[in-house]
C-alpha cells in the first residue's frame, strides 16, 4: 500500500499547467496557423492569406471554442501572415488584433500602396506590441521578441516555460531561414536576430512555413544562424 500512496505523492507535485500548440499547416504559400491554449483561454498566431476560410475555421473549432479566441498576434507583415486578419476576426468575434509597433507601421505602408493592397483596408489593431511586452495566456507568459530582418517589423513568441519559440519567418527547420530580399528585409538584421534567439533555451520551434521542431530547437536554430552568416 505504501508504494501507491507513494505514486500519488510524485504526481501531485508534478502537475501544473502548461500551454499546448496546436497547428494549422498552410495550404501553397499560406503561412502556418498556430493555436495557442491554456484552459480554457486561446490565443492564434498568424492568419495566412484568407484563401481557406473553412479548413480554418474546422481546424480552430476541433480544439477550442470559437469565442474562447482572446487574440490574433500576428508575427509579421507579409500578406501571407495578414492577409485573412479581417476573415479571422470574423471567425473569433471576441478576438483581438495584437501586433508589433514596426509590423504594424510596415502594414500600414503597403496597404496605402494601390499596387499591393487589392482594395483591403487596415484591419483594426487592438493591442500594438514593442520588444521585451509580455503576454500572458492563462499561466504561462509569452515575450516578444522583436526579430528583424526577414522584414522591418518580424518578431517572435516565447514561452520560457515550455522552452518553445514561435518563429514567424525568422527561422525555419534543418536551418532554413526567411528570405531578406523582400521591401524590408535585411540580412545583416537577420543575422543579429538569430544571434539574439541563440540566448535562449528552445526546445520547440513553430515557424510561420514548413514543419514544426520538437527537442532540438537550438539545434536548429544554430544551423540557420550559420547559414545566413556563410552568405553575410
Ligand atoms: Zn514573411
Amino acid at each position: 500500500m505504501w508504494e501507491n500512496d507513494n505514486i500519488l505523492l510524485i504526481y501531485s507535485n508534478t502537475s501544473y499547467a502548461t500551454m499546448n500548440v496546436y497547428e494549422i499547416p498552410g495550404i501553397g504559400i499560406d503561412s502556418n496557423i498556430y493555436i495557442l491554449l491554456e484552459g480554457e483561454q486561446a490565443f492564434i498566431v498568424d492568419a495566412g492569406m484568407s484563401a481557406h476560410q473553412y479548413y480554418i475555421k474546422d481546424n480552430i473549432q476541433r480544439h477550442v471554442d470559437l469565442d474562447a479566441v482572446a487574440c490574433i498576434i500576428i508575427t509579421h507583415e507579409h500578406f501571407d501572415h495578414t492577409g485573412g486578419i479581417d476573415i479571422l476576426t470574423e471567425i473569433c468575434p471576441n478576438a483581438q488584433v495584437c501586433m508589433h509597433r514596426k509590423c504594424m507601421y510596415a502594414l500600414q505602408r503597403k496597404m496605402a500602396g494601390t499596387s499591393t493592397a487589392m482594395g483591403r483596408q487596415m484591419p483594426t489593431v487592438h493591442r500594438i506590441l514593442k520588444d521585451g511586452d509580455i503576454i500572458e495566456l492563462g499561466s504561462s507568459q509569452l515575450e516578444v521578441i522583436s526579430t528583424p530582418g526577414h522584414s522591418f517589423g518580424s518578431m517572435c513568441l516565447y514561452d520560457k516555460k515550455t522552452e518553445t519559440l514561435i518563429s514567424g519567418d525568422t527561422v525555419f527547420s534543418n536551418g532554413g531561414f526567411g528570405r531578406t530580399d523582400l521591401e524590408g528585409g535585411d540580412l545583416t538584421d537577420l543575422v543579429k536576430s538569430l544571434k539574439k534567439l541563440m540566448k535562449l533555451k528552445i526546445k520547440n520551434i513553430y515557424p510561420g512555413h514548413g514543419p514544426s521542431i520538437i527537442g532540438e530547437g537550438n539545434h536548429h536554430l544554430t544551423l540557420a544562424y550559420r547559414n545566413a552568416l556563410s552568405i553575410l
